[in-house]
């Protein structure tokens, strides 16, 4: 009897220790770094161009991304909203589409995906798809965030357990993403640019779903035309809103406001065979900005079409369409003025930088151990993320790897009762207020997508709650308490050390 239980005990202990093994196997596995020794400190000053200027160029392409929807027995999990959510159609094509700048000294591109979101090793694997003979000194790869897409970070399968990602389908965005990169230097030309700053209204456009009320609400555009005969080349426009106007229910594929911008930009606004907006061709970039706190045309807006004069608050892709007009309205106008300042140089200044992330989520630990997430970590609960910024003449670009809060970017940081860390605002002064550069871009989603980015004094997982609330949404989909504050002061630190550099006419 005796001998028995040993026996059966010595077994046990030989199982448990398999088990262990395999748990940590598993683990070891699953937080694998996916670029080993992969960092990043670009260093690019825009002085040399300033003292010796030459022309500026650009470029642009851009390649669709619509994923295979033939096979029944492989679903595409849409991204964004609850899980299980299969695609049932494409209502409208899905992009990359890149834009190349070089003004004689160097060249930067920038490539933006209609996704939800893009992580770090995906990025990297965009770089090392590019061919060195583009000579692309820092390249930028950002997601719109849209929740009408393919699942590309992994959250929304079929069930919380599984990764909505199809493998193939991430294989087929990255060479595209590059592709387009490669149209793009192929599409260099001669170019002059011209910078806006256009105010947009909140109201009937964008809610802000959490206190405090601060918004991102400009749109900021650099307008790229040939120089022969002044043709529009291309746009990049940045604002800041979630594209989720036809909501959870919606199973059809669409590239949301951003498409229809993108549209009316170039071909303008057409109904029944009456030209209502004149476009203006080219190859239009929309790139979101600070989207955190929470930037969204909920269902509770109502949206006017300003072309069509219709009203639209139930979520649909005619919502979407108004949303895109509404843009539209205001952009082109300003796209087709003749007497703007156009510059035939614009030095470009880079300094980009890999940094480590620390992860205290422990549903984004679960989720990285499950395989759900497939992104490396460089080492244990830290991530490898990275933060830029460029100058491209009179412009800068601070690329934030997330959806970060506004008051980060435009001040309104508060220290509100209820808030788990009684402290005062550490993410300060506000980033547009040390970026260099007259018309002050900021690209959201940029390089990465490590979820919001949260003041440290407006963090709330633990009650009472901000503001006598009865809770918020926000931490459940964030690194953690420090994320905000770090990629705050790393940003801001790049913006001490690039010296800004006035463009030339
Ligand atoms: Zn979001």
């Amino acid at each position: 009897m005796k001998r028995i239980l040993l026996r059966a005990l010595r077994w046990g202990a030989v199982l448990l220790l398999v088990i262990m093994v395999a748990l940590i196997g598993r683990g070891w596995y699953a937080f694998r770094d996916r670029v080993p020794g992969y960092t990043l400190d670009v260093k690019i000053d825009a002085a040399p161009s300033q003292a010796a200027p030459q022309p500026l160029r650009a470029g642009f392409g851009r390649v669709k991304i619509n994923p295979d929807l033939s096979d029944p027995k492989r679903p595409v999990w849409v991204a964004g909203f609850g899980q299980n959510r299969a695609a049932t159609a494409l209502h409208d094509d899905l992009w990359a589409i890149a834009c190349v700048l070089d003004d004689g000294h160097s060249r930067v591109g920038m490539v933006v995906l209609d996704a939800i979101g893009f992580f770090h090793d995906d990025v990297v694997a965009v770089r090392r798809a590019c061919a060195a003979e583009w000579k692309l000194d820092y390249v930028i790869v950002c997601s719109t965030h849209n929740h009408s897409t393919p699942d590309l970070m992994g959250m929304w399968g079929p069930h919380p357990l599984k990764s909505g990602v199809d493998p193939r389908y991430r294989e087929q965005v990255i060479a595209a993403a590059a592709r387009s990169l490669g149209d793009a230097v192929a599409a260099l030309q001669p170019a002059r640019v011209a910078y806006h700053e256009i105010p947009m209204p909140t109201d009937g456009l964008v809610a802000d779903t959490r206190k405090p009320i601060v918004f991102d609400s400009d749109a900021r555009v650099m307008h790229f035309t040939g120089i022969g005969n002044g043709h529009t080349l291309g746009t990049i426009v940045g604002w800041a809103n979630h594209p989720e106007t036809p909501w959870s229910r919606n199973t059809e594929l669409t590239s949301d406001f951003c498409g229809f911008l993108r549209d009316a930009l170039e071909h303008g606004v057409q109904q029944e065979g009456r030209q209502l907006a004149a476009g203006v061709g080219g190859i239009h970039l929309y790139v979101n900005g600070a989207v955190g706190g929470l930037m969204t045309t909920h269902p509770s807006v109502t949206v006017r079409d300003p072309y069509l004069d219709q009203e639209f608050k139930e979520p649909s892709h005619a919502k979407s369409r108004a949303v895109g007009h509404q843009l539209a309205a205001r952009i082109l106008p300003r796209l087709h003025e003749p007497h703007v300042s156009r510059y035939d140089f614009a030095p470009i200044g880079v300094r980009a930088r890999t940094l480590e992330m620390p992860i205290d989520n422990k549903l984004f630990l679960a989720a990285a151990y499950l395989g759900v997430f497939d992104r490396g970590h460089v080492r244990w609960r830290h991530l490898r993320t990275e933060v830029a910024l460029l100058t491209i003449g009179e412009a800068s670009i601070a690329c934030v790897p997330g959806e970060i809060y506004p008051e980060i970017i435009n001040g309104g940081i508060e220290r509100p009762p209820g808030a788990d860390f009684d402290i005062e605002p550490v993410e300060v002064p506000p980033l547009r207020e040390v970026m260099p550069g007259r018309v002050k871009f900021v690209f959201g989603l940029a390089n990465d997508e490590l979820g919001y980015l949260i003041p440290k004094s407006e963090w709330d997982v633990k009650p009472p709650f901000l503001y006598d609330s009865n809770g918020v949404y926000g931490e459940i989909n964030s690194c953690g308490p420090e994320a905000g504050r770090i990629i705050h002061a790393a940003l801001a630190e790049l913006c001490r050390e690039m010296t800004p550099v006035a463009a030339g006419e």
